[in-house]
């Protein structure tokens, strides 16, 4: 499933700026004596201050600065003027400026919560009304509007921003309110041209539609016989469902030729041999591994895709590349990504990832799945799906349940408080938690909303049929419910509003994981297969070793592409390509036992969310870490511990956590425990 992300809009603010007459104006046109100048003046009138932080505010006020915003000299007066140095002074400024963020982000939040109402909300017609108002975006130019009325230099100036190498140095002798001026210095990081920021829009929903069409007809994929393996009716989309049913054939004792077929495929789709007519189209049988079409039992001619699918991926690069030279703070896409959003080093990520892949442990797990298997590898046994503990209840008797204790939404939200109780909250806790959220009826399969100010409720968005909620939508009831609890827990409690939230999407998930685990025992239902942790977590260990692989392949794409940018797509491909034979032959084929595989570059994230696919394995280490280190503790104790942290880094988060940073240690002692037991 699609990692949810629920960005804040403050932190989105800088990515919607947009300068609305003179689009191609540059910034910056504040020259070095002109700093100089303001830096001289600024110490002269504010005697008290601190020299580091009128020189970081003038510095990046002057990053920031057009034509349109005034002459030098304006600048120097603004710089001047509107230096705050008093410390008591500075407070009030932080107090008044917390408290205008939260009412705007709060209100548009609010808006695009109602706005957005008969799309998510199951209730009444959807009309094309609502799609117009659901589409709209209502902040898309407050951060315009805000370099124009000088506050964002207003802001910058006095609550500057601190690199992602400050924070995690800095920050280790930081008070929580010193924290809390850093995050207010990140309001303002950029300020794309909104033509530009449309265009990135465009290409990514161009990409997402390519994506979200291209699905395989597998049942008229033939082998050298003419033989088929699928029901004609399958149509599956690449390359998830695909993905999906190669899991899914390992229950099928005669699964191994549909596999192979499959895996064909998808080098297919990657090598770009793929003929055109066989996507999204059943027009012709396909004998992938020979790169035969037919029909009516006639061999026909084809034409292969034409590097369409680096094409997207080229333009995604062009994209978001043109904004670069408007983000002085993070230059790169691939900064942007990482150390913007992820707040984790891309190096770093890539250290903790290879520490993985090329662990011992790696080989030990790939022995036990030859021997359950009976047989070698095959490089798609990257997504084998043999370790599920097998649930002693059926589906269908587990929706029997769910469906009777919730007949409809204002049943599951009059239970959360005992949910709440039965984590381990106290009734003040569990009722106060409870009283806000509020739960609505969902059209799609469920989502969480947090409100951005204390005076809203958080929304549980829940899918319930005529007869009461089933088990799949109980499962991911209690999903989105640990979302919400996050979301609360870290907007109402916390103790300065810019901390309010976690580092990034990951931690969010991590949470919400952490909830969805539990949703049996809150049901009141024991596991007793007493392997079931051990399975889940040789299972945790084989998809992070898959996913880390594709995620280095992402990076390694776009490291290639700043390396390249006037790359075509043919280009591109033979990158691609060459970059996921590297990996495969570096950490996968000594395992598997075959050399030059492209299949970890099969991934559609890579080409619709570029550099997005990290999130996963990060979130799920996290969420190892988090689970190992509550073992035998109250959960709501250390949850609500954990989440007070806010806003820290993910480095200090989890120091804060767990006492120890993200690691994937925990995920590979959990492996070798489990291997003990596990045969
Ligand atoms: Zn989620």
């Amino acid at each position: 499933m699609r990692l949810l992300s629920y960005l804040l809009i403050i932190a989105v603010i800088g990515f919607f700026t947009a300068c609305s007459n003179k689009e191609e104006e540059r910034m910056g046109v504040i020259d070095k004596s002109t700093v100089s100048k303001a830096i001289k003046l600024m110490k002269e009138k504010h005697k008290n201050a601190e020299d580091w932080r009128i020189e970081k505010g003038a510095l990046q006020v002057a990053s920031f600065w057009k034509e349109v915003d005034g002459s030098k000299k304006e600048y120097i007066q603004f710089c001047v003027d509107n230096f705050v140095s008093d410390s008591n002074a500075l407070d009030l400024a932080f107090s008044r400026l917390t408290k205008y963020f939260e009412s705007l982000n709060g209100h548009m939040t609010r808006i695009a919560l109602d706005f957005s109402w008969f799309i998510h909300v199951d209730e009444g017609e959807a009309t094309p009304v609502d799609l117009m108002f659901s589409g709209y975006d209502v902040s898309a130019n407050i951060s315009n509007d805000f370099f124009n009325n000088k506050i964002a230099f207003y802001t910058i100036l006095n609550f500057p921003f601190f690199s992602l190498d400050e924070k995690n140095d800095l920050g280790k002798n930081w008070t929580r309110k010193q924290w809390a001026y850093a995050r207010i210095g990140d309001y303002f990081t950029s300020r794309v041209p909104s033509d530009l920021l449309l265009k990135i829009g465009e290409v990514a929903s161009k990409a997402d539609n390519y994506i979200s069409n291209y699905n395989i007809f597998v049942g008229f994929l033939v082998d050298d016989k003419g033989n088929t393996f699928f029901d004609k009716t399958k149509k599956l989309i690449t390359h998830w469902n695909l993905r999906d049913e190669i899991k899914a054939q390992y229950a099928n004792p005669g699964g191994l030729a549909g596999q192979k077929m499959i895996y064909e495929v998808m080098n297919r789709i990657i090598t770009q041999t793929i003929p055109v007519n066989v996507i999204n189209s059943n027009e012709y049988s396909w004998n992938p591994v020979a790169n035969k079409i037919f029909k009516d039992g006639r061999e026909s001619d084809f034409k292969a895709e034409p590097n369409t699918r680096y094409q997207y991926l080229l333009d995604n690069f062009k994209a978001r590349s043109a904004c670069d030279k408007f983000n002085p703070v993070y230059k790169t896409y691939i900064e942007r990504q990482f150390d913007r959003d992820m707040e984790m080093p891309q190096k770093e990520v890539e250290q903790l990832f290879v520490k993985l892949v090329s662990s011992p442990t790696v080989r030990k797990v790939a022995a036990l799945i030859k021997q359950r298997l009976g047989r070698d590898l095959q490089p798609f046994d990257i997504w084998y799906d043999g370790f599920k503990a097998r649930s002693t209840i059926s589906d269908v008797e587990l929706s029997a349940i769910t469906k009777a204790k919730y007949p409809d939404s204002k049943a599951f939200a009059a239970d959360m408080p005992n949910i709440l109780k039965k984590l381990g909250f106290d009734d003040v806790m569990a009722n106060r938690l409870a009283s806000l959220i509020e739960v609505d009826p969902s059209r799609g399969a469920g989502h969480a909303m947090g409100a951005q100010m204390k005076s809203e409720k958080a929304r549980l968005r829940t899918r319930i049929g005529k007869d009461g909620m089933d088990y799949k939508g109980y499962n991911i009831a209690v999903h989105e419910f640990g979302h919400n609890v996050e979301q609360t827990i870290d907007l109402q409690d916390i103790d300065y509003y810019p901390m309010n939230g976690v580092p990034n999407t990951a931690f969010t998930e991590a949470m919400a994981f952490l909830f969805q685990k539990r949703d049996l025992d809150l049901l009141g239902i024991k596991n007793d297969d007493p392997m079931k942790e051990y399975l889940l977590a040789l299972d945790n260990f084989w998809a992070s070793y898959e996913i880390m692989g594709v995620s280095l392949v992402d990076m390694n794409v776009w490291k290639w592409l700043y390396e390249n940018p006037n790359a075509d797509a043919e280009q591109l491909k033979d990158a691609v390509i060459r970059i996921s034979k590297e990996i495969w032959n570096k950490y996968y084929a000594p395992v598997f036992g075959v050399k030059d595989q492209p299949i970890l570059a099969i991934y559609s994230h890579m080409i619709d969310y570029p550099l997005y696919l990290s999130a996963y394995p990060v979130g799920h280490v996290i969420e190892l870490q988090l689970d190992r280190y509550m073992k035998g503790k109250n959960f709501a104790t250390e949850l609500t511990r954990s989440l007070l942290g806010g806003r820290l880094t993910p480095k200090f988060w989890m120091m804060n956590a767990v006492g120890s940073e993200v690691s994937v240690q925990a995920t590979i002692d959990a492996s070798e425990e489990a291997l003990t037991f596990v045969k």
